[in-house]
């Protein structure tokens, strides 16, 4: 059988992978800058979450969602403490895409409503709902095109004001940091606004936090730079480090009803010890704090390198604007200094390491980038 072809691969095979590096099946160690997608968040196969997957598994890997499972509760405590959401509810299931499509089908159930605002070069996963509210036409099929989605320009307050006086909106949906709309980060001034617009209008606010969370800002959500406490957040990647787990954090005030929100796999017993693994590392090791410090070096480092691109970002989520299409510099960091970079459209190089991500790696990536750059 043959795979459905979707994805355009580079010809690496890893093998093996620790801390910031992964190894291929040739024996070549890499620098891993990209996180597999903003996914790595403690480090790559760490000890802790080895030990913590592997002695559940075996004790008991799953069960479904119809006995008691202490490991949600365990995990909903730690992830209350570390987020300072301790008063909300946690709903778990197991991808970006299904958190944002429950937060949404959520915030219909709650307020009766049918309408949501999504903003330009937003991205929130490939459900249904979540597909809609998106402006890139090539990822929304026919069958996922909705009046229930209005898409507004980014960063504009006005706009906002005006789409909730023509349409009765149960929700607006915004990412923390959008990641591969281009690394645009919302104003605290603009978050601050929404929040109060949707207050006013009997509307909820929802946070995806599903890239920007977890501690990738240098702040455990990115919208923690506002002053704002959202309806609902959504969370996924850095979550489980790899593990395939997702979480719907919810406000105290919406009460849930037997069968509203349902899932078979979501919150098993492997993947509440994988997100158990993650905080217990985050916070030993302090790796939110490292984000901020680690990111606000590499931005120091990067903004010495002028005229080449320009630099938006926060934490260890960053991306460098050029003029021109990046791939040429992506392949030579790739097999000329063995150093992973994501990407966003073709003109920005998006850095999303694993949030461990020392001073040191920090500047071999940034003489790796002087060298290709003076190529
Ligand atoms: N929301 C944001 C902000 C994302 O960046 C992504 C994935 O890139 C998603 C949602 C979808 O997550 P998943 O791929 O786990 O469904």
């Amino acid at each position: 059988m043959k795979l459905f072809d979707v994805y355009q691969l580079f010809d690496i095979t890893p093998v093996k992978a620790s801390g910031c590096y992964i190894w291929d099946s040739e024996g070549n160690k890499y620098l891993d800058l990209y996180g597999g997608h903003a996914v790595i968040s403690i480090g790559h196969s760490h000890p802790r979450y080895v030990e913590m997957i592997s002695e559940q598994l075996r004790q008991i890997g799953f069960y479904s969602n119809s006995v008691k499972n202490p490991l949600q509760q365990r995990l909903a405590r730690l992830l209350g403490e570390i987020s300072g959401y301790d008063d909300y509810q946690l709903f778990l299931c197991n991808s970006g895409a299904e958190a944002n499509e429950n937060a949404i089908k959520l915030a219909s159930f709650t307020t009766g409503r049918k309408k949501f605002i999504g903003f330009s070069k937003g991205f929130h996963g490939r459900t249904s709902a979540a597909v809609a509210l998106t402006d890139n036409p090539k990822i929304v099929a026919p069958v996922n095109q909705t009046d229930n989605a209005l898409i507004v320009p980014f960063n504009d307050i006005s706009a906002v004001k005006k789409a909730f006086a023509e349409n009765e909106v149960a929700a607006v949906i915004i990412e923390g940091i959008q990641g591969i709309g281009g690394i645009n980060i919302p104003d605290d001034n603009f978050l601050t606004g929404l929040s109060k617009i949707v207050k006013e209008n009997g509307s909820l606010l929802i946070m995806d936090e599903v890239q920007s969370g977890y501690g990738r800002s240098g702040k455990f959500f990115a919208h923690q730079y506002a002053d704002i406490r959202p309806d609902i957040i959504t969370m996924a990647k850095g979550m489980g480090n790899g593990f395939p787990v997702g979480g719907v954090l919810i406000a105290p005030e919406i009460e849930a009803w037997h069968g509203m929100l349902g899932t078979t796999f979501g919150g098993n017993h492997l993947a509440c010890a994988a997100a158990i693994a993650v905080i217990d590392v985050l916070r030993s090791e302090k790796l939110v704090e490292n984000a901020a410090k680690s990111g606000a070096f590499l931005m120091e480092e990067l903004e010495k390198i002028n005229g080449h691109f320009t630099i938006r970002g926060k934490g260890l989520m960053i991306g460098l604007q050029f003029q021109q299409p990046v791939k040429e510099i992506r392949t030579k960091l790739l097999m000329e200094h063995k150093i992973f970079t994501g990407v966003s459209g073709d003109k920005m190089i998006r850095l999303l390491p694993p949030l461990c991500l020392t001073k040191w790696q920090t500047s071999q990536f940034t003489d790796a980038l002087k060298a290709v750059l003076a190529d």
